[in-house]
């Protein structure tokens, strides 16, 4: 048995096979000691950990574990579920939107850390807390799908109202920016309030990853993170907000998983 572990700021993400296609689980942070106990069961078992929580999972492991840096294991990993799901890109921005959101540069091998932005996952359950007093991801994730964002965003055409704006009126001109509205109109419903946190996320992700792209001279963007699980919200929104802002999006099946499965092959 083989065993790859990433653990996050949020989430421990978990990757084992046993000569197989790998198997996938997840588990909230507040849970790694009993995540090590877990792993305990597998006495002969080669593990491999990443992340920011791995020396603190060590300390409740009584196996032995190499650990590796989080970014190799990401790039890696993220390049074993491209390969596996015949994506042929080569040279693109990952832009890893967990609790919060880190942005790389791959090409081919070679990797580098381009950036990123303390606006993530993290935020979206800090706002939406602030916001609503609501604290489970899932009812975080089905409320917001089903809010507007008119009342609260204030759009670039809302500002060239009646005439034509010089870049395109659907972008945001400013996230929560809808004072007029705000200030008139009566009580935010929670489902746009968190509908909006998500925007304001998305197209934060996007926008800074875009940046990076153009910077680098390319145009394919692969984002990976657990902020995506259940999250088609943010997914339309990141994935319209790089479009629209000229670059191409692309998600992959388990990419939350990328810093596990980098230790697993790292075995
Ligand atoms: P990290 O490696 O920093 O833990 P992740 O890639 O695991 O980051 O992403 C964490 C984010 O995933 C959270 O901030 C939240 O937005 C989202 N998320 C997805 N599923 C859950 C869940 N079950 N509980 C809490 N947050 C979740």
């Amino acid at each position: 048995m083989k065993i790859g572990i990433d653990a996050g700021g949020t989430l421990i993400k978990v990757a084992y096979t046993n000569g197989d296609l790998p198997e996938f689980i997840k588990f909230p942070i507040s849970r790694l000691q009993y995540v090590a106990s877990w792993i305990s069961e597998f006495s002969n078992a080669k593990i491999c950990i990443t992340g920011g929580k791995a020396a603190l999972l060590k300390t409740y492991m009584n196996q032995k574990a190499v650990d590796i840096v989080e970014f190799e294991a990401t790039s890696s990993g993220v390049s074993y579920l491209l390969a596996r799901n015949d994506i042929p890109v080569k040279a693109f921005i990952l832009t890893n939107v967990g609790t919060g959101t880190s942005i790389h540069y791959i090409n081919k091998g070679e990797h580098q850390r381009v950036g990123g932005t303390g606006v993530g996952g993290g935020t979206i359950m800090g706002l939406s807390k602030l916001l609503t007093g609501i604290t489970d991801y899932e009812t975080i994730v089905t409320t917001a799908s089903k809010g507007a964002r008119d009342r609260i965003d204030l759009k670039v055409s809302h500002i060239y109202e009646g005439s034509e704006p010089p870049i395109p009126g659907d972008l945001t001109a400013s996230n929560f920016g809808n004072i007029a509205i705000l200030a008139s109109e009566g009580q935010l419903t929670k489902e746009e309030l968190l509908a909006s946190v998500v925007g304001l996320v998305g197209e934060t992700v996007a926008t800074v990853s875009v940046l990076a792209a153009g910077q680098s001279g390319l145009t394919s963007i692969v984002f990976v993170g657990s902020s995506f699980i259940g999250n088609d919200l943010l997914k339309e929104v990141v994935q319209r907000y790089t479009v629209l802002r000229g670059a191409l999006p692309m998600f992959i099946e388990n990419g939350e998983y990328s810093g596990a499965i980098g230790c697993l092959l790292y075995l």
